[in-house]
């Protein structure tokens, strides 16, 4: 699934492909469930005109602002967009188009058609559920002090909860804990002051290099994370502990283990992570 750094490239693309500025001169759906609000028809009527004034991100998701509304897109597991010159007589996956009045059409695919569009009036009621942006001036140390110590679960559901920090995954999670030298399985709240300053450090630390990599891309097949030009992260290879159960800690040579924490599947150092 994409996260922070994913989406963040992704953003970045679609706004050097010039979509800024541009109209929209009609959206074809292809699959009706993408669309999560309005119907599908509704979403159609309304988008048709509208010109894209921004694009930006939210946590994972990602924000068109349009001339009346914000479209709103989360990619969960496999959503991608890519552009074309030319209408496509059937793209892999695609689940939504729009053709925009620049002759570019902006194709939306999603294998497990787990992503979802909203064209809503008022983004806030979305992004205010949202916890704390990572790149933002109000990710303090004092704030994310305040949210871990109202933490009652381990820290890394903790983490992983979109209402405490908004854009972190199983990925970068893994990746920040290992950073920290906290273990996953740790109560939120039982973090010391020292362990709260180095985890926020390293969870811009993590975001950042994931970033500079334009993110990270599993696997080979079509469903892993391509950015808008196709292009494949390249972040997987500079990963700590992420998928490296096995292999030696970088740090202390100790065997990296696999638990399963809150279902999801955790990467640790069993020494250097306490
Ligand atoms: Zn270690």
């Amino acid at each position: 699934m994409p996260e922070l750094p994913e989406v963040e490239t992704i953003v970045r693309e679609l706004c050097a492909c010039h979509l800024v500025g541009t109209q929209i001169k009609e959206a074809l759906v292809f699959w009706d469930r993408t669309i999560a609000t309005p119907s599908p028809k509704e979403f159609c009527d309304s988008i048709g005109g509208q010109t894209i004034l921004n694009i930006s991100r939210r946590g994972k998701f990602i924000a068109f602002t349009l001339s009346n509304y914000t479209l709103i897109v989360h990619l969960r597991m496999t959503g991608k967009f890519f552009l074309s010159k030319k209408k496509l007589v059937s793209a892999l996956h695609e689940r939504v188009h729009l053709h925009l009045t620049n002759g570019w059409y902006l194709h939306y695919s999603d294998q497990r058609k787990f992503g979802k569009w909203y064209l809503v009036s008022n983004p806030e009621a979305t992004f205010d559920k949202l916890g704390l942006e990572p790149f933002s001036n109000k990710f303090t140390l004092k704030a994310f002090q305040k949210v871990i110590s109202r933490g009652t679960s381990q820290i890394k559901p903790f983490l992983l909860n979109q209402r405490n920090v908004a854009g972190l995954g199983n990925i970068y999670v893994d990746e920040a804990l290992w950073e920290s030298k906290i273990a996953p399985t740790r109560k939120a709240s039982s973090l010391s002051l020292v362990e709260i300053k180095t985890l926020h450090k390293a969870i811009k630390h993590v975001l950042k290099q994931g970033i500079a990599h334009m993110g990270t891309s599993l696997g080979t097949t079509h469903a892993n994370y391509f950015s808008v030009s196709g292009r494949r992260g390249f972040h997987q290879n500079q990963l700590m502990v992420f998928r490296r159960d096995g292999f030696p800690c970088p740090r202390c040579n100790t065997t990296i283990i696999k638990i399963k924490l809150a279902q999801r599947g955790t990467h640790l150092c069993p020494n250097c992570q306490k």
